[in-house]
């Protein structure tokens, strides 16, 4: 078994799996109840706290918290807002990159640089992004002497703004990859470099995706927050979480697991509806990626779907492997009845088309003056749905977007174009510096090999 710091670090286990803990720490009503007008950072310790072990000294955990959310740009730092009777939106967009992305990532930049600063050590951190992880990978680790970040974005497929806020970033850490492929064809690369051993360890390799733990663990807060300010736990909440690779829902279940009352937790989805389909029929299926407004959700394979079934199947590594190994060779797997009964038990799954998607945010603009992302509109829409079978028990939709990222699709569909806030006002105006690479896994490493630090200076692991 691996502490928290040693995950952390590796982001994928190198069998290919997926880190989870050992168990799950549970919360009585008092300690929930007790969270209620408490500071972000405050909770954020409180929650992450019994999941980190002795990783980090006294008072350590509270000064990366303080300082994670220092920069976001609301007091509240995840605000929630009303839009309609029962209808709720938690703003998790309000950090450096205007993503929820920002609300993890802040946070594990400096857990990794706090570890890494301990074992005198560099890192290679890598990731996929179908936009927004890799802007918040970036800003959370750019000009940090013992970390490289190499990003692989799908070439042409995020919006402008993403792109800038990747490619306009002028710091020598900082290596952005534009691939000739889709978000999956990046994940997959990605996944190819952990499970090359060799290359993994002459480059320390780090992975920052949602296949990493940590990430996970910094999602759970919010739904806490979100959930007490509405009278949790005296009062059971329903969530709509726009999804694209489950890291963000699957924080939610494990906040339900942790004892939050929730009562539905709602995938919902665009038109690549891999999740809805495997709900409604129990088999889990990859077919081709479409491009739609909400780009961050353009993924087939929901990598952290993985760690659901793996409890869902009673903690049988074998059979996820199995599911796994299917899902490689034929690209799709048959869930096991039992296992189905289990998660259709605690959620559902909603696709939103593109007219739906453009749809609500043309109704959230007229009815309440709100202006919502393409990919926050998907999960509104889902949350109404919820509402219509369920009226009596309040849904939080997440935010998980400023509009400003979105501006050409908010603008269709409102006649209104969001502007970006002021730090990020010279954006377009910014020198673009990016690679194109072929879709080929050699070919970035042989990419990260030349621009990352640990390789070129000869380190090997400590
Ligand atoms: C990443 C992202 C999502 C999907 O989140 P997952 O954790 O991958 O399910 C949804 N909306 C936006 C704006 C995102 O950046």
């Amino acid at each position: 078994m691996l502490g928290f710091d040693g995950v952390l670090l590796a982001g994928l286990a190198r069998d290919g799996g997926l880190y989870l803990p050992e168990a799950i720490p549970t919360l009585d009503r008092a300690t929930i109840a007790g969270l209620a007008g408490r500071r972000y950072a405050e909770v954020a310790e409180g929650l992450i706290a019994p999941f980190t072990g002795d990783c980090f000294a006294p008072g350590s955990l509270r000064r990366m918290t303080e300082g994670a959310y220092a920069g976001f740009r609301h007091p509240a730092v995840v605000p929630l807002s009303q839009l309609g009777d029962n209808l709720f939106l938690l703003e998790l967009f309000h950090g450096p990159t205007l993503a929820f992305k920002d609300v993890a990532m802040q946070l594990l930049g400096r857990m990794m640089e706090e570890v890494l600063g301990r074992r005198g050590r560099r890192t290679t951190v890598v990731g996929a992004t179908s936009g927004d992880t890799g802007a918040a990978a970036i800003e959370a680790f750019k000009g940090l002497d013992s970390v490289d970040v190499v990003i692989l974005y799908p070439h042409g497929r995020v919006s402008e703004v993403q792109r800038r806020q990747m490619t306009g970033v002028a710091a020598a850490n900082v290596h952005v990859v534009a691939l000739e492929g889709t978000f999956d064809d990046c994940q997959a690369i990605v996944k190819a470099l952990f499970n090359h051993h060799a290359f993994r360890d002459e480059t320390n390799l780090s992975g920052v995706n949602s296949i990493n733990w940590a990430r996970v663990l910094a999602q759970i807060v919010y739904f806490f927050t979100g959930a007490v300010a509405l009278g949790s736990p005296h009062r059971a909440v329903s969530f709509a979480v726009p999804t694209g690779n489950f890291g963000d829902i699957l924080a939610g279940w494990i906040a339900k697991r942790m004892g939050l009352p929730v009562e539905r937790l709602v995938a919902a989805t665009n038109a690549n509806d891999i999740l809805a389909r495997c709900l409604e029929s129990g088999r889990y299926e990859v077919q081709g990626v479409r491009a739609t407004q909400s780009p961050s959700m353009d993924i087939q394979v929901s990598s952290n779907f993985e760690r659901l079934l793996f409890e869902a199947y009673g903690r049988d590594a074998a059979a996820v492997r199995g599911l796994m190994a299917s899902l490689a060779q034929s690209g799709s797997f048959e869930v096991a009845g039992g296992a189905m009964d289990r998660i259709r038990a605690e959620f559902d799954a909603v696709r939103i088309d593109e007219a739906g998607t453009e749809a609500e945010m043309a109704r959230t603009f007229r009815d309440s003056g709100v202006v919502l992302d393409p990919h926050t509109a998907v999960g509104v829409a889902a949350a109404r749905r919820t509402l219509a079978r369920d009226p009596s028990t309040p849904v939080i939709a997440l935010g998980t977007a400023h509009p400003a990222k979105f501006p050409d699709a908010v603008e269709r569909a409102t006649g209104r174009r969001p502007a970006l806030p002021p730090h990020l006002a010279d954006l377009l105006g910014r020198e673009e510096r990016f690679t194109v690479l072929p879709n080929d896994a050699a070919a970035v490493e042989d990419f990260i090999r030349h621009r990352s630090g640990a390789a070129a200076k000869g380190e090997v692991r400590a």
